[in-house]
């Protein structure tokens, strides 16, 4: 006979995180309940919870459907209404061996375990291999739903067959569940990856490469506007840009320190002539050598060295997603030369304002400042160098008190050289994210003999800033279709205007309407399709054009356009002319919101 290992639990006294999770366990089982009543041949994985709820993987005969789903879910519902208990027992592995003798999965688990007992959990008339940690029976299972299905290899390796794992959400209160769909329903409604593609923004393609971003006409475009804005700013602040190679000599990453503590997510080594080259993880060493092409002298200082530059990192296949995480990105970056602590300061409150600037121009609010510190400790990870981590931390605070941000600091979240400002932004999916950096570098200078010549005409080493502002091209425009789910202001909008004639006979004075609004460089087109108005029309506004202009007899007799605003708004017939200094205008002032 097993040993029964009955323990009654008080839920309400457990921490919330507890009871969650023995609710999403316990539900786990419910669903292996009902699959084995759907297919008594299933292969049993393991039913975990999750952050959200819980999923169980299976072997089945067949693969699962939508109705399965559904079928499924009523299943559970039923054993909830039971009350069925989870009575936990123990028995021999030798015992459990034989038990599970049909059930390869549970087998695989049972050889990792030690000779001895193993725990049972049984519930209503089915019985899992399970550590415990339930609820004390099926009525408390909690607010729940069957979300999904996905494949799943057995342990994770693609070298084990694949299962199929079913995901369920749950929550304590049914309040909680539909706040949690509602949430789920937002992120699939702002997902930069659908988005990306209903407007054509950009592609990802096996045959290129995962996380290889190829941006498309239109998404190309918003890119080009962002450079040339930040560009523009920039040199108005007296930043110098340059233009350095995307592969250099290993050795250049050896002396940066890169190599040592970056390597595994840098792209396999070339070689040729008997020379190492590699695919540059980060711009900072090509800014260094722009810096170091000739000896500067303390009035040249701070020199700010800017570049919209190529990095290359390998991340983990599992990681890399849509344009928010890739291999190959764009950032705006920038190294500043200082002389002296004073500058640093001075560089760093200057860059802190820049982004306030751009963020708010960009209309983000969902942002925070993280002061990121290292962690003496962690020799490893971080330049052992105690002074210049203390140095690099006291000056980064004072600049963030000066300019009155809010910030938090968090540990072992630095660069592995120094410690740095954060902002970090949460994503329409709900996770916080860096999106750039500032950051304070006494490393670089020393680590490649950088000098200057001071004023009292001797050799002094210089201190780096680094900073991004509008982060990698493909991190930024991901965050703002998420933001403007599609609907960029008009500065931004691949597509500025549409012109739609009414008839074949009004073609002619849509291109003269056209061509009047491209003197403005607005990006205008002329839909000259045969198809009925209110069809381009709706077109129009599933590509999320801002502006479209509606021309027949009577405006071709005016020298005016019909209006609509994208979203629905009619303004009405606008002289042309009117229409293209407006729109010239909301453009120039980079405007959020449209004519209203
Ligand atoms: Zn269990
Ligand atoms: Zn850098």
């Amino acid at each position: 006979m097993p040993e029964q290992l009955e323990s009654h639990v008080d839920l309400g006294s457990l921490p919330k995180e507890e009871r969650l999770a023995r609710m999403r366990h316990s539900a786990a089982h419910v669903l292996a309940e009902a699959m084995v009543e759907l297919f008594p041949d299933a292969e049993l994985g393991i039913g975990p919870p999750i952050d959200t709820g819980f999923y169980y993987d299976f072997r089945l005969p067949r693969s699962l459907t939508p109705d399965d789903l559904t079928w499924l879910e009523d299943r559970m519902r039923k054993s909830v209404k039971g009350k069925h208990p989870y009575r936990m027992a123990a028995i021999t592995k030798a015992e459990a061996e034989q038990q599970w003798k049909d059930q390869p999965f549970k087998l695989d688990l049972l050889s990792e375990i030690e000779e001895g007992n193993v725990t049972q959990c049984t519930h209503a008339a089915f019985t899992d291999l399970c550590r415990g940690g339930h609820v004390n029976h099926t009525g408390e299972i909690g607010a729940f739903k069957l979300t999904s299905i996905a494949g799943a290899y057995w342990r994770g390796s693609e070298r084990n067959p694949q299962l199929q794992r079913v995901y369920g959400a749950l929550f304590e209160t049914p309040e909680e569940l539909a706040e949690y769909e509602h949430q789920l329903e937002e992120a699939r409604r702002r997902d930069h990856r659908r988005i990306g593609k209903e407007m054509k923004l950009f592609e990802l393609f096996d045959e290129v490469g995962p996380g290889h971003v190829v941006w498309l006409p239109n998404g190309a475009t918003i890119r080009r506007e962002l450079m040339r804005w930040m560009e523009d700013l920039e040199i108005e602040l007296g930043y110098l840009h340059v233009v350095t190679p995307n592969v250099s000599k290993r050795q250049l990453y050896v002396k940066s320190g890169h190599w040592d503590h970056f390597h595994e997510s840098m792209y396999p080594v070339m070689e040729r002539d008997d020379e190492e080259y590699v695919l540059r993880p980060m711009n900072c060493p090509s800014h260094i050598m722009v810096f170091a092409a000739e000896l500067h002298s303390y009035r040249e200082l701070p020199m700010r060295i800017a570049e919209f530059g190529n990095m290359h990192r390998w991340e983990k296949s599992g990681q890399v997603t849509g344009m928010s995480r890739v291999r190959i990105m764009t950032l705006n970056d920038a190294h500043i030369f200082c002389a002296d602590v004073e500058q640093v300061e001075a560089e760093v409150e200057g860059v802190l304002h820049l982004m306030e600037k751009v963020y708010g121009t960009l209309g983000l609010k969902n942002y925070r400042y993280r002061l990121s510190l290292g962690d003496p400790e962690n020799k490893e990870k971080y330049v052992d160098n105690p002074p210049m981590w203390e140095r690099g931390e006291a000056l980064l605070r004072r600049v963030l008190n000066k300019v009155g941000l809010e910030y938090f600091e968090a540990k072992d979240e630095a660069a592995f050289y120094g410690p740095k400002i954060d902002v970090q932004f949460m994503t329409a999916q709900g996770k916080e994210e860096t999106l750039v950096t500032v950051q304070v570098d006494f490393h670089f200078p020393h680590q490649f003999g950088l000098e200057y010549v001071g004023e009292d005409g001797e050799r002094h080493e210089p201190i780096i800033v680094h900073r991004g502002v509008i982060s990698t091209m493909e991190r930024m425009v991901a965050l703002l279709i998420e933001e403007y789910e599609g609907n960029f202001p008009l500065w931004l909008a691949p597509q500025q205007a549409v012109v739609i004639p009414i008839a074949d006979r009004h073609i002619e004075y849509a291109n003269e309407v056209a061509a009047q609004l491209k003197a403005h460089r607005l990006r205008a087109e002329v839909d000259a399709r045969g198809e009925r108005m209110n069809a381009k029309i709706r077109d129009a506004q599933l590509r999320k054009v801002p502006y479209m202009l509606v021309v027949g007899d009577r405006e071709a007799e005016a020298k005016s356009a019909s209006l609509r605003v994208r979203g629905g708004g009619d303004v009405g017939a606008v002289p042309v002319a009117d229409i293209a200094e407006r729109l010239r205008k909301e453009r120039d002032d980079k405007s959020l919101t449209l004519w209203a």
